[in-house]
């Protein structure tokens, strides 16, 4: 096994922590729905894809490292919204949150002198960068519109480019 067991656990605890993610963005997607807000309902569907992936990704990497794949329970997500701004909030701080985890194992496999995750985790590093950019992009949007959450949604709508 190329890995080591700290390794292997960090590894199966992002593995949760994407799949929460994904179940967090098909939550506020449902919700999005409900509001008829269509195109935020796209791009955070999307989103849940994309997170779903990325769970897959380093759910492969454990297996290909030689480690052992052990799924958690994935952790209710939030269903109550507040309001749209609160679920774009939501999202930043979930993408910040992912970006520490992502950190924490990169200084791990670092002090480890663990190459091969390092190097594994260095497309989630920029991953991130771009993750954050585009939620703080829908924070900013949801901010400008205020109680024109339309106004919020033509921006989205333009960002997926269907306008
Ligand atoms: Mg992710």
């Amino acid at each position: 096994m190329m890995i080591s067991a700290a390794m292997n656990t960090k590894l199966n605890e992002q593995v949760t922590a994407e799949f929460f993610a994904a179940h967090k963005y098909l939550s506020m997607a449902t919700a999005f729905e409900r509001m008829a807000l269509k195109s935020l309902k796209t791009r955070f569907l999307k989103q849940y894809q994309e997170e779903i992936g990325h769970g897959m990704k380093i759910l492969h990497y454990i297996e290909e490292a030689g480690g052992t794949v052990t799924l958690e329970a994935v952790p209710k997500p939030p269903s109550d919204f507040k309001s749209v701004l609160a679920m774009a909030q939501l999202a930043v701080d979930g993408e910040l949150e992912i970006t520490r985890r992502i950190h924490d194992i990169v200084a791990l496999a670092e002090s480890e002198k663990d190459y091969a995750t390092r190097s594994f985790m260095h497309w989630f590093v920029d991953e991130q960068v771009e993750e954050i950019s585009t939620m703080t992009d829908i924070l900013n949007w949801v901010k400008l519109a205020g109680d024109n959450v339309l106004q919020a949604e033509a921006l989205v709508r333009h960002s997926l480019g269907e306008s």
